[in-house]
């Protein structure tokens, strides 16, 4: 029996009155688990299997195979905010996605997981959402193992010392000199202080990182960064995308 703290991340209707729970934990990272009779009776499951509910499962393995049986949960946050509005909702759903993408089931990253909650927290406060979103992609890249090299020059290894632009290389994940690239509608430029900015919101926990301030031209700077980097390191469209523009 192991009893974690999770992030309900979607389910389907399983059987009769079963409910087929996706769930990431903070320990054992993303699982997958039937919840017998919650359709019927919530009982054992009150208003905690709904997606993006932060919930403590108590659950156990079913033998030799990858599914589990949930016991009961208990809510601790229901985040009621994310499904108020289409966009809210949307953000959370994509978050969701990216984490899901970066991290198979079973792989355990406790920072990922805490990542996903405060940044639900953080959707449910006065946070730009295109700043949150730039937040959760620079940090969720970087756990997953996509950080951005902003020490040096991808191309010819000279140290970065944040004087003059840079371009963003998505195939080095990393900046080249204006020596060794130019700036392209595929290759695109940052400013030293969006550099700055980017490198300290990859490595910075979320509460920290949220501090950075970022003006409109870092903003547009770094979401064209971003989705560069996104789709080449990930080599897809994420599906929540669409929802997003
Ligand atoms: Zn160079």
């Amino acid at each position: 029996m192991h009893i974690s703290e999770s992030i309900i991340t979607r389910t389907w209707e399983f059987g009769e009155t079963d409910l087929l729970v996706s769930f990431f934990t903070v320990d054992r990272g993303r699982l997958k688990g039937v919840a017998k009779g919650a359709r019927k009776s919530t009982r054992r499951f009150a208003n905690c299997l709904d997606s993006f509910c932060l919930t403590r499962l108590e659950y156990e393995r079913k033998s030799g195979r990858d599914l589990y049986f949930l016991n009961s949960g208990k809510l601790i946050h229901g985040f009621p905010e994310l499904r108020a509005d289409f966009h809210a909702l949307s953000l959370a759903s994509y978050m969701i996605e990216l984490t899901e993408t970066l991290f198979p089931p079973g792989v355990s990253e406790p920072r990922m997981f805490d990542l996903l909650k405060d940044a639900f927290i953080a959707l449910s406060g006065r946070i730009g959402r295109d700043e949150l979103r730039i937040f959760f992609e620079a940090k969720a890249l970087a756990l997953g193992g996509y950080g951005i090299n902003f020490e040096r020059c991808c191309e010819c290894g000279r140290l970065y010392a944040g004087e003059g632009r840079a371009v963003f290389k998505h195939s080095k994940g990393g900046i080249a000199c204006l020596r060794c690239e130019k700036e392209s509608a595929r290759l695109p430029g940052l400013n030293p202080d969006t550099a700055k900015g980017l490198d300290q919101i990859q490595t910075t926990p979320l509460d920290d990182a949220q501090k950075v301030t970022l003006t409109d031209g870092m903003i547009e700077e770094m979401k064209r960064v971003l989705r560069q980097h996104l789709r080449y390191s990930l080599g897809k469209e994420l599906k929540t995308t669409r929802y997003l523009a």
